[in-house]
Protein backbone atom coordinates (compact mmCIF):
# COMPACT_ATOMS: atom_id res chain seq x y z
CA UNK A 1 0.00 0.00 0.00
CA UNK A 2 0.74 3.37 -0.72
CA UNK A 3 2.14 5.62 2.15
CA UNK A 4 -0.74 7.79 2.97
CA UNK A 5 -0.34 11.52 4.82
CA UNK A 6 -2.79 11.43 7.60
CA UNK A 7 -4.15 14.17 9.62
CA UNK A 8 -5.02 13.31 13.12
CA UNK A 9 -7.48 15.24 15.25
CA UNK A 10 -7.51 14.79 18.70
CA UNK A 11 -7.26 16.64 21.77
CA UNK A 12 -6.17 13.84 24.38
CA UNK A 13 -2.31 14.26 23.51
CA UNK A 14 -1.29 10.53 25.02
CA UNK A 15 -4.16 9.33 22.05
CA UNK A 16 -2.95 11.39 19.69
CA UNK A 17 0.56 10.29 20.31
CA UNK A 18 -0.55 6.70 20.61
CA UNK A 19 -2.34 7.12 16.95
CA UNK A 20 0.63 8.50 15.29
CA UNK A 21 2.87 6.07 16.72
CA UNK A 22 1.09 3.37 15.12
CA UNK A 23 0.51 5.41 11.60
CA UNK A 24 3.69 6.45 11.29
CA UNK A 25 5.45 2.47 12.19
CA UNK A 26 2.64 1.51 9.55
CA UNK A 27 4.64 3.98 7.21
CA UNK A 28 2.14 6.90 6.91
CA UNK A 29 2.93 10.10 7.56
CA UNK A 30 1.14 11.61 10.02
CA UNK A 31 -0.15 15.60 11.68
CA UNK A 32 -2.13 16.47 14.82
CA UNK A 33 -4.07 18.54 15.36
CA UNK A 34 -5.23 19.07 18.93
CA UNK A 35 -8.19 21.87 18.16
CA UNK A 36 -11.06 21.59 15.92
CA UNK A 37 -10.33 25.44 14.56
CA UNK A 38 -7.04 24.15 13.35
CA UNK A 39 -8.57 21.41 10.90
CA UNK A 40 -10.07 23.33 7.73
CA UNK A 41 -7.11 25.68 7.42
CA UNK A 42 -4.67 22.94 7.59
CA UNK A 43 -6.95 20.70 4.80
CA UNK A 44 -7.27 23.71 2.54
CA UNK A 45 -3.41 23.90 2.85
CA UNK A 46 -2.98 20.51 2.07
CA UNK A 47 -5.43 17.71 1.65
CA UNK A 48 -4.44 14.61 3.50
CA UNK A 49 -5.64 11.30 2.20
CA UNK A 50 -7.63 10.26 5.34
CA UNK A 51 -8.49 12.25 8.69
CA UNK A 52 -9.22 11.13 11.78
CA UNK A 53 -11.67 12.61 13.55
CA UNK A 54 -12.39 13.17 17.75
CA UNK A 55 -16.25 14.10 17.82
CA UNK A 56 -15.55 16.20 20.75
CA UNK A 57 -13.07 18.86 20.76
CA UNK A 58 -12.10 22.31 21.57
CA UNK A 59 -12.75 24.75 19.63
CA UNK A 60 -15.51 23.23 17.40
CA UNK A 61 -16.82 19.71 17.17
CA UNK A 62 -16.28 17.27 14.94
CA UNK A 63 -19.93 16.56 13.00
CA UNK A 64 -20.03 20.34 12.30
CA UNK A 65 -16.70 20.01 10.86
CA UNK A 66 -16.98 16.83 8.62
CA UNK A 67 -20.13 18.73 7.19
CA UNK A 68 -17.93 21.82 6.45
CA UNK A 69 -15.39 18.98 5.13
CA UNK A 70 -17.89 17.90 2.61
CA UNK A 71 -19.02 21.13 0.96
CA UNK A 72 -15.52 21.09 -0.55
CA UNK A 73 -13.51 17.48 -0.15
CA UNK A 74 -14.24 13.88 -0.17
CA UNK A 75 -11.60 12.99 1.96
CA UNK A 76 -12.61 9.97 3.69
CA UNK A 77 -12.73 10.42 7.06
CA UNK A 78 -13.01 8.46 10.37
CA UNK A 79 -14.80 9.32 13.44
CA UNK A 80 -13.41 8.80 16.67
CA UNK A 81 -16.02 8.55 19.46
CA UNK A 82 -17.03 8.08 23.01
CA UNK A 83 -19.69 6.25 23.22
CA UNK A 84 -20.87 3.50 21.23
CA UNK A 85 -24.46 5.07 20.95
CA UNK A 86 -22.79 8.02 19.71
CA UNK A 87 -22.41 6.03 16.08
CA UNK A 88 -25.93 5.62 16.17
CA UNK A 89 -26.59 8.43 16.86
CA UNK A 90 -23.91 10.12 13.93
CA UNK A 91 -25.26 7.53 11.54
CA UNK A 92 -28.68 8.81 11.34
CA UNK A 93 -27.18 12.85 11.15
CA UNK A 94 -25.73 11.68 8.31
CA UNK A 95 -22.59 13.38 8.84
CA UNK A 96 -20.68 12.63 6.03
CA UNK A 97 -18.00 10.30 7.70
CA UNK A 98 -16.80 7.23 5.96
CA UNK A 99 -16.18 5.10 9.39
CA UNK A 100 -16.39 5.30 12.87
CA UNK A 101 -14.46 3.76 15.68
CA UNK A 102 -15.34 3.64 19.60
CA UNK A 103 -13.14 4.52 22.30
CA UNK A 104 -11.29 2.78 23.64
CA UNK A 105 -10.55 1.31 21.03
CA UNK A 106 -6.84 -0.77 19.80
CA UNK A 107 -4.68 1.00 17.53
CA UNK A 108 -3.97 -2.01 15.82
CA UNK A 109 -7.87 -1.95 14.71
CA UNK A 110 -7.12 1.94 13.14
CA UNK A 111 -4.38 0.92 11.83
CA UNK A 112 -6.52 -1.61 9.76
CA UNK A 113 -9.59 0.59 9.43
CA UNK A 114 -7.34 2.85 7.53
CA UNK A 115 -5.88 0.72 5.11
CA UNK A 116 -9.58 -0.80 4.14
CA UNK A 117 -10.39 3.12 3.41
CA UNK A 118 -7.51 3.87 1.66
CA UNK A 119 -7.66 0.62 -0.26
CA UNK A 120 -11.48 1.97 -1.14
CA UNK A 121 -10.18 4.72 -2.40
CA UNK A 122 -10.08 5.96 -6.13
CA UNK A 123 -7.00 4.91 -8.11
CA UNK A 124 -4.03 7.26 -7.94
CA UNK A 125 -4.61 9.48 -11.19
CA UNK A 126 -8.38 9.46 -10.56
CA UNK A 127 -7.79 11.36 -6.93
CA UNK A 128 -5.19 13.29 -8.18
CA UNK A 129 -7.42 14.96 -10.81
CA UNK A 130 -10.26 14.74 -8.69
CA UNK A 131 -8.41 17.34 -6.33
CA UNK A 132 -8.50 19.66 -9.35
CA UNK A 133 -12.05 21.08 -10.34
CA UNK A 134 -13.11 22.32 -13.92
CA UNK A 135 -16.49 23.80 -14.75
CA UNK A 136 -16.37 24.16 -18.45
CA UNK A 137 -19.71 25.76 -18.14
CA UNK A 138 -19.07 28.62 -15.58
CA UNK A 139 -15.03 29.05 -16.18
CA UNK A 140 -14.82 28.15 -12.65
CA UNK A 141 -11.56 26.38 -11.53
CA UNK A 142 -11.28 25.09 -8.15
CA UNK A 143 -7.99 22.98 -6.41
CA UNK A 144 -8.03 21.13 -3.06
CA UNK A 145 -11.22 23.00 -2.47
CA UNK A 146 -10.01 26.34 -3.41
CA UNK A 147 -11.27 28.71 -6.21
CA UNK A 148 -8.71 29.92 -8.84
CA UNK A 149 -9.36 33.52 -9.98
CA UNK A 150 -8.58 32.63 -13.66
CA UNK A 151 -8.21 34.41 -16.98
CA UNK A 152 -10.13 32.61 -19.71
CA UNK A 153 -6.85 31.59 -21.39
CA UNK A 154 -5.45 30.50 -17.99
CA UNK A 155 -8.74 28.28 -17.79
CA UNK A 156 -8.61 26.81 -21.57
CA UNK A 157 -4.31 26.23 -20.59
CA UNK A 158 -5.30 24.18 -17.38
CA UNK A 159 -8.05 22.58 -18.50
CA UNK A 160 -6.20 21.55 -21.52
CA UNK A 161 -3.31 20.36 -19.39
CA UNK A 162 -5.04 18.60 -16.77
CA UNK A 163 -7.49 16.90 -19.24
CA UNK A 164 -4.27 15.00 -20.44
CA UNK A 165 -2.88 13.97 -17.39
CA UNK A 166 0.76 12.49 -18.34
CA UNK A 167 0.83 13.80 -22.01
CA UNK A 168 3.36 16.21 -23.40
CA UNK A 169 1.93 19.40 -25.47
CA UNK A 170 3.85 21.13 -27.18
CA UNK A 171 3.31 25.57 -27.10
CA UNK A 172 1.77 25.18 -30.52
CA UNK A 173 -0.69 22.43 -29.69
CA UNK A 174 -1.57 24.87 -26.77
CA UNK A 175 -1.50 27.76 -28.32
CA UNK A 176 -4.13 26.43 -31.24
CA UNK A 177 -6.34 25.24 -27.68
CA UNK A 178 -5.87 28.60 -26.33
CA UNK A 179 -6.52 31.11 -29.51
CA UNK A 180 -8.98 28.72 -31.48
CA UNK A 181 -9.36 31.87 -33.12
CA UNK A 182 -6.04 31.64 -34.78
CA UNK A 183 -4.92 35.14 -32.92
CA UNK A 184 -1.41 36.15 -33.88
CA UNK A 185 0.34 35.50 -30.97
CA UNK A 186 4.11 34.05 -29.66
CA UNK A 187 5.48 30.92 -27.68
CA UNK A 188 6.12 33.33 -25.09
CA UNK A 189 2.84 33.90 -24.75
CA UNK A 190 1.85 30.27 -23.60
CA UNK A 191 5.06 30.36 -21.27
CA UNK A 192 3.64 33.42 -19.37
CA UNK A 193 0.46 32.39 -19.15
CA UNK A 194 2.12 28.90 -17.51
CA UNK A 195 3.56 30.94 -15.33
CA UNK A 196 0.63 32.82 -13.95
CA UNK A 197 -1.69 29.60 -13.31
CA UNK A 198 1.26 27.65 -11.46
CA UNK A 199 1.95 31.00 -9.16
CA UNK A 200 -2.30 30.49 -8.65
CA UNK A 201 -1.99 26.86 -7.96
CA UNK A 202 0.93 27.61 -5.92
CA UNK A 203 -0.49 30.18 -3.51
CA UNK A 204 -3.02 27.42 -2.88
CA UNK A 205 -0.41 24.51 -1.74
CA UNK A 206 3.24 25.97 -2.26
CA UNK A 207 4.11 22.17 -2.91
CA UNK A 208 1.94 22.18 -5.33
CA UNK A 209 3.91 21.96 -8.94
CA UNK A 210 1.53 20.07 -11.45
CA UNK A 211 2.79 21.70 -14.47
CA UNK A 212 6.44 20.46 -15.88
CA UNK A 213 8.25 21.93 -18.45
CA UNK A 214 9.92 19.43 -20.47
CA UNK A 215 12.82 21.17 -22.11
CA UNK A 216 12.58 21.87 -25.65
CA UNK A 217 9.07 20.18 -26.30
CA UNK A 218 6.49 21.76 -23.82
CA UNK A 219 4.86 21.41 -20.92
CA UNK A 220 2.82 18.25 -19.09
CA UNK A 221 0.54 18.12 -16.43
CA UNK A 222 0.94 16.00 -13.71
CA UNK A 223 -0.03 15.72 -10.03
CA1 LIG B 1 -11.95 14.77 22.66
Amino acid sequence: MDAAHILVVEDEPKLAALLRDYLLAAGHSVECLANGLQLIPAVQAREPDLILLDLMLPGRDGLSLCRELREFSDVPIMMITARVEEIDRLLGLDSGADDYICKPFSPREVVARVRAILRRREPRGASASSALALDEGSWKASYRGVEMDLTPVEFRLLNCLASAPGQVFSRDQLLDRLYPDHRVVTDRTVDSHVKNVRRKLEQIDPSCTPIQSIYGVGYRFEL
